[in-house]
């Protein structure tokens, strides 16, 4: 059947698409469901600490990689939105906003969503000025004035990226302690164009088709001031958007699905892997080993559930007796 396949994947971010390379290698016939290629990893300017790659490199180039890698096994990738997960007897049923899917297990592999500030004017000018993605939007930029708000590794990234395109870069934090690298805020120092706005949150974004200005509070002496800027990086974090498949799967109050050892979840056929789920260390290379581990899980579970011989999973393990599979 045209629709059906052992494992769907959602989410094409570092975990999603190890999980793919994994399971095609298995010869399970995979499904990758993704609102975009890379996830949070491919809007990473500066990758220094995935292994292998010596030279500073992007995410984005990292990420293509790994997909090219996953499509030379067999992976099947379509850009789709999943809608809902339903079970149905011994498979389930994805429905997106275009088609619907069978699979015999799903890995969630979905990774996390950035952040809104919820700032008055935040929502009026999204795509008119804020922006929640450095790297996609810096260029829009050139020697325009940017605000960026945030104190973390993005921010920091962000801050630096802009800091070479934009004729000044505000970088805007609600303490006077960063949480992101000091390697980076040390770069970040050198870069002649960037002041630093500290103790400091940001009240209201104003404008009239775009942003113009923000209105910002120091939080030591109450302090109120308007800057003019032409774009607002808001780069605070990201979150879990996990409520589709709260009925599904055990979730915790950060709304991170739970996971155990073998990144399998409260649902037996339901894996998960990487920044969506509650494994400590959101990096790329815990999200690519926590992707193998889900999609060499999916493996054993179809193996064990039609009876059939896992091999190679781990040094010393004990094989399922059973036929080979293909
Ligand atoms: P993060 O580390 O959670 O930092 C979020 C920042 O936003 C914090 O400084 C936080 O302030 C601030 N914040 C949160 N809510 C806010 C609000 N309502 N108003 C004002 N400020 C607010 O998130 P991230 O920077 O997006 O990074 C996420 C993960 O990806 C991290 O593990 C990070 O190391 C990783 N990452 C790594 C790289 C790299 O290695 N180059 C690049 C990007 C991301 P407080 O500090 O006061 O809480």
């Amino acid at each position: 059947m045209k629709n059906t396949y052992d494992v769907i994947i959602i989410g094409a971010g570092a975990a999603g698409m190890t999980a793919a390379i994994y399971t095609s290698r298995r010869m399970l016939k995979t499904l990758i469901i993704s609102k975009d290629l890379g996830g949070q990893a491919s809007l990473a300017t500066e990758v220094e600490n995935y292994p292998g790659f010596t030279e500073t490199t992007s995410g984005f180039e990292i990420m293509q990689k790994f997909n090219q890698q996953a499509k030379k096994f067999g992976a099947e990738f379509i850009f789709d939105e999943v809608k809902t997960i339903q079970p149905q007897n011994n498979i389930f049923q994805v429905e997106t906003n275009n088609q619907t899917y069978k699979a015999k297990t799903i890995i969630l592999a979905f990774g996390l969503t950035p952040r809104d500030l919820n700032v008055f004017g935040e929502e009026k000018f999204k795509g008119k000025g804020v922006s929640y993605c450095a790297t996609c939007d810096s260029l829009f930029y050139k020697n325009k004035i940017v605000s960026i708000i945030g104190g973390g590794n993005a921010a920091l990234d962000a801050t630096l990226l802009l800091s070479k395109i934009a004729k000044k870069v505000y970088l805007i934090h609600r303490r006077n302690e960063f949480r992101g690298d000091e390697i980076l805020i040390q770069k970040i120092k050198k870069q002649k164009n960037v002041q630093f706005i500290l103790n400091s949150i940001i009240k209201e974004i104003k404008g009239d088709e775009f942003v113009k200005s923000i209105i910002i509070n120091n939080v030591d002496n109450k302090s109120e001031k308007e800057i003019a800027t032409n774009g607002v990086f808001i780069e605070v974090g990201f979150e879990v958007k996990a409520n589709f498949v709260k009925n599904l799967v055990d979730l915790d109050e950060k709304n991170q699905i739970i996971t155990n050892k073998h990144c399998e979840t409260s649902r037996p056929g339901i894996f998960a892997a990487g920044d969506a789920t509650d494994i400590h260390y959101k990096q790329i290379i815990i999200s690519a080993g926590e992707g193998a581990k889900a999609g060499l899980s999916a493996y054993k579970y179809i193996q064990a559930k039609e009876n059939l011989k896992t091999s190679g999973l781990d040094w010393g393990e004990k094989k399922l007796k059973g036929k080979s599979k293909k």
